[in-house]
């Protein structure tokens, strides 16, 4: 008898040999091999006759080799194969199959399935590079018996195709598969309680695991081709399910930690309406709301805030500090790069210190006699706002009270990382620098439980436009919050894909706006790999743009070389206008803000993530006059990086451009989950399961409200029992309950 525990090895007709193959495949357990899914069916049920086959439809056909063999054509060898039924035959061809050579013998059978077509000449029937299987072999060894028992696995049903991996055939696959349910122990316990299923009408995890693979003959082929078959949706749901019942859970958790109940009176309400540079948009003012409502709890606030390039996050985040500061609390505000510090730092003093908020900049380029005076008024509590990189947190800053921690993390981070820093501005107790302040008592705070020591509330900003199903997942264990609207009058930018000759017309172009009174970024790709060498190609293009094209203009150059001095000079000209054109690497992607600046040229726009170039467009059309954006490719352009540029042409939207970036580059490379170590999906998809992970979501959620008339504590214990395996065995996520 097999466990789904026990290591795949021990499947008859498996060994350790194989079992190494299928540890490249994430198969390790028989667990693991049964959640090998089909990735599609072929309908042998019905395996067709040859002499009833139309041109233009699949079919699947079931016959006896007749022939086969190379021949060539000027053009390329052909490999050709007859396959026959009684007197009936069909030809099949596979271009450049020299492979093909000596694999088949007449008299074996086979299966193939392929599109029917008629040949343009002959007008005969015949099929293009079929799909085939050799079924069984006239010169096979097996008694007839267990022949017959192999082949009933290969036709008169709905057959499962697997994925081939190293020598492992869909047929071999198909085998163990059926070998492993045959001697599964019988029932496992059932670990998702009665009303969860009801609801979804989920069948047994038994009868799941056996039809996934082998369909009822009146299986619905359309639902087993979309995975929506009542099988998959149990084994779907299974996975998404238990996933979403740790997240709910953690979150639960951190309500039940003590932290520091703001206060958001007249005041306090006062003072944020005195900063504020502008009306803000409807969206604003819902997500100060929601923000505002949850810093007033007396538990810690873990919000993520989402908004698309330029929706305006930052004024929200002062919005939150002031909240805190007038509660007598400090505020860190912490940026991914030093110049999105220094930026977030003019801002503030714009907008705050008029209404006489003691804000401080802390970055590792300062000197050191400067370092240690900041870090004095961090640690007396003169110092309200104190904006820095991330390594605020890596270097042990001490505040007097520290309050809210925003982190304005834009893309940059993955998941895991982003826990990691919640962590450890919350890791009170473990002499963490940014925790062991938050032990201080401002007078506004209230303590939830007497002896644990207030943690500070954490506001994450990213302007990854997240659909939003699949941020509950990703960030199930935060709430959300979504800034959906831009600030009003801004114009779309047009953006437009030239090929490098054109380059004389860009710059007439460029040099044309600028005249208008406009600023202008040139944007060259630095990628780490070949930085050297291009950063070479930027440096000498800003030669050229600056000494030979645009001699009367000011350009700048920026790079991520560059000491933090000039770098900060810089900035500063370009933002004070000084500079009209700014030559730059991608450090100017995130978050840069000079909404007079009205075009980007991205130059090798092939070359950068779609993501990117979203971000690095982000920096222009933030004011009212109309923007352009050139995306100037140059040599060639793969299939894949040609959409990417039209998607860019084509939508401003930057939760369009998320989705298709999702779809072209699928969940795990999208979301840096790999790195970040998310829940690699066995089964789910979270693009093709949206619908199924939101209802995971709920009845995670009701589960954890029990019990009811609906749940039993017994049933909700058996299920944090089987999460609490599923978290630790198949995820290796962080520990959860
Ligand atoms: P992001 O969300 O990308 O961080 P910013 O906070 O930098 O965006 O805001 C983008 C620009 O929009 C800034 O110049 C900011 O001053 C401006 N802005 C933000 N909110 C409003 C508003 N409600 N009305 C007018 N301008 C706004
Ligand atoms: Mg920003």
């Amino acid at each position: 008898m097999l466990e789904l525990s026990t290591p795949v090895q021990y499947v008859k007709g498996v060994g350790p040999r194989i079992a190494e193959i299928l540890a490249g495949k994430a198969i390790h357990t028989v667990g693991d091999l049964l959640h090998y899914l089909p990735f599609r069916y072929e309908d042998r049920l019905n395996p067709r006759g040859i002499a009833e086959l139309r041109a233009g439809e699949m079919a699947t056909i079931v016959g006896e080799v007749r022939n086969s063999g190379l021949f060539r054509t000027r053009r390329m060898p052909i490999f050709e194969l007859v396959v026959g039924q009684g007197r009936a035959r069909l030809r099949c061809l596979w271009f450049n199959a020299t492979y093909l050579q000596g694999k088949f013998s007449p008299g074996q059978m086979i299966a193939l399935y392929g599109k029917v077509e008629e040949d343009s000449r002959t007008r005969e029937l015949q099929i293009v590079q079929p799909q085939y299987e050799i079924l069984g072999d006239g010169s096979d060894s097996e008694d007839a018996t267990e022949r017959k028992a192999a082949e009933s696995l290969e036709v008169g049903r709905i057959v499962p195709i697997y994925e081939a991996t190293g020598r492992l055939t869909p047929r071999w696959f198909r085998r163990a598969i059926r070998t492993a349910l045959d001697h599964l122990t019988p029932d496992q316990l059932e670990p998702i309680p009665a009303a969860v299923r009801a609801h979804l009408g989920l069948i047994s995890p038994r009868a799941a695991l056996w039809n996934v693979h082998w369909p009822e003959p009146g299986e619905s082929f359309e639902n087993l081709l979309t995975f929506r078959t009542p099988a998959h949706i149990r084994m779907i749901f299974d996975e998404l399910f238990f996933v979403e019942l740790g997240l709910e859970l953690k979150r639960r958790q951190q309500k039940a930690r003590t932290g520091i109940a703001f206060r958001l009176d007249d005041r306090v309400r006062a003072a944020i309406k005195k900063i504020l540079p502008f009306h803000p948009t409807a969206a604003q003012k819902r997500v100060l709301k929601e923000i505002a409502e949850d810093m007033g709890k007396p538990y810690p606030m873990r919000r993520l805030l989402q908004g698309d390039v330029g929706s305006g996050k930052t004024i929200v985040g002062f919005e939150a500090a002031i909240i805190a500061i007038e509660n007598g609390c400090q505020v860190a505000l912490m940026a991914p790069t030093e110049i999105l510090a220094q930026q977030h730092y003019f801002s503030a003093r714009r907008i705050l210190e008029n209404a006489g908020y003691r804000i401080v900049l802390l970055t590792g380029s300062l000197e050191s006699d400067r370092k240690r005076e900041i870090r004095r008024h961090i640690a007396q509590g003169s110092a309200q706002l104190v904006i820095g990189t991330h390594a605020l947190l890596e270097e042990k800053v001490e505040f007097a009270k520290l309050g809210l921690v925003i982190v304005d993390e834009q893309h940059r981070f993955g998941v895991l990382q982003r826990l990691k820093l919640m962590k450890k501005s919350s890791e009170s107790e473990e002499s963490s620098h940014l925790g062991t302040a938050a032990s201080a008592q401002p007078s506004a705070v209230r303590r939830a439980s007497p002896e644990a020591a207030p943690e500070p509330d954490v506001l994450v900003m990213t302007a990854t436009p997240i659909p939003r199903t699949l941020a509950l997942t990703l960030y199930g264990d935060l709430d959300l919050s979504v800034l959906d609207e831009l600030p009003p009058g801004r114009t779309p930018i047009v953006t437009r894909c030239v090929a490098d000759d054109q380059s004389p017309k860009v710059w007439d172009f460029l040099r044309k706006q600028v005249e208008k009174g406009n600023q202008a970024y040139v944007v060259y790709p630095v990628i780490a790999e070949n930085e050297e060498s291009e950063l070479k190609a930027a440096i000498k293009m800003y030669r050229e743009l600056s000494g030979r094209v645009f001699p009367e203009l000011k350009v700048g150059l920026l790079h991520g070389r560059l000491d933090a001095d000039l770098k900060d000079q810089v900035m500063r000209m370009f933002q004070k206008g000084e500079l009209q054109i700014l030559v730059a690497t991608t450090v100017i992607e995130v978050g840069v803000d000079v909404p007079n600046a009205t075009v980007m040229v991205i130059e090798h726009a092939e070359r950068f993530g779609l993501a990117q170039l979203h971000q690095l467009r982000g920096r222009i059309g933030r004011g009212a006059a109309k923007s352009y954006c050139v995306l100037m490719t140059g040599g060639k352009i793969t299939e894949e990086g040609q959409r990417r540029l039209d998607a860019m042409v084509q939508y401003n939207d930057g939760f369009k451009i998320a989705e298709l970036d999702l779809e072209l580059r699928g969940p795990g490379e999208f979301f840096g989950t790999r790195q970040a170590g998310l829940p690699d999906f066995r089964v789910a998809n979270i693009l093709r399961d949206a619908q199924l992970l939101e209802a995971a979501k709920r009845e995670a959620a009701a589960v954890l409200s029990g019990p009811n008339s609906e749940i039993t504590s017994e049933e909700i214990s058996r299920a944090l029992v089987h999460m609490r395996a599923r978290w630790q065995h198949t995820y290796g996520l962080v520990e959860v309950g």
